[in-house]
């Protein structure tokens, strides 16, 4: 019955959105790693971010005007990593903060992970324990270049590592997925990390084992070759946790 209710209502959004399916095309075509997308699996990921800008609110601090081509790229960015999950993976908080650049952040401490945040002073994006996800659309607008860096795909990450508490680089499994083998595996590969430098993985991912996973999920969805050139067992994993193959 109520499966029904969320069809309906959903399918009501849908039929309601602002954009075309040739809007979310022309978005798409300017984030390049959506390239490896087929046809289906764009048509997904644009209902997808039609229901999460329903969901969500995206505003802009300090006078930052969020245009619809801003919504647009940043709700593209937040559902590739659940384009075969599901957007349950983001409930629980509501809204999305976008500073022009990168910002003073107010809040002075990092909560033990609770709140997750990118840069000491001037940050380029946080992402709270059930609450907003901050982005500088300085950094989030030259995400999905390929290039490995990707601050949107790096908050949302941590939201789906928050989806049982804490962000501790542990996110929810599922049933098909063996607890044990991600620990181990990420606490071996994390430990190697603090002492190894590896191409094309940022050092920030060495902060902290969430950090390694939402650094390590950038270069999965960005450049994947590195990941599997630095840590294989690791790239095995996420394709088991986010169920794509981006390579
Ligand atoms: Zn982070």
């Amino acid at each position: 019955m109520f499966d029904i209710i969320k069809e309906w209502r959903e399918q009501r959004i849908l039929d309601n959105s602002d954009y075309t399916h040739e809007d979310w095309q022309q978005a798409a075509a300017r984030i390049a790693i959506l390239d490896r997308l087929g046809d289906d699996e764009l048509s997904h990921l644009f209902d997808l971010a039609t229901l999460f800008l329903a969901e969500k609110s995206i505003t802009g601090a300090q006078g930052f005007e969020v245009t619809d081509a801003v919504k647009q790229s940043i709700a593209l960015q937040a559902c590739l990593p659940i384009l075969n999950l599901s957007l349950e993976w983001y409930e629980g908080w509501s809204s999305v903060i976008i500073y022009r650049g990168s910002y003073k952040s107010q809040q002075t401490s990092m909560d033990e992970y609770g709140i997750v945040h990118e840069g000491s002073q001037h940050r380029s994006g946080e992402a709270w324990l059930r609450g907003p996800v901050i982005l500088s659309w300085q950094d989030a607008q030259h995400s999905g270049e390929r290039d490995g860096h990707n601050v949107v795909i790096h908050e949302f990450v941590h939201k789906l590592d928050m989806m049982n508490g804490r962000a501790n680089g542990f996110p929810p499994m599922h049933p098909d997925m063996d607890a044990a083998r991600w620990t181990e595996i990420m606490a071996r590969d994390f430990e190697d990390f603090q002492t190894h430098r590896k191409s094309g993985l940022d050092r920030y991912g060495a902060t902290n084992p969430a950090e390694f996973f939402a650094v390590l999920s950038e270069v999965f969805f960005e450049t994947p070759q590195k990941l599997v050139d630095a840590y294989p067992d690791i790239y095995d994993i996420m394709v088991k946790f986010f169920r794509q193959t981006p390579l």
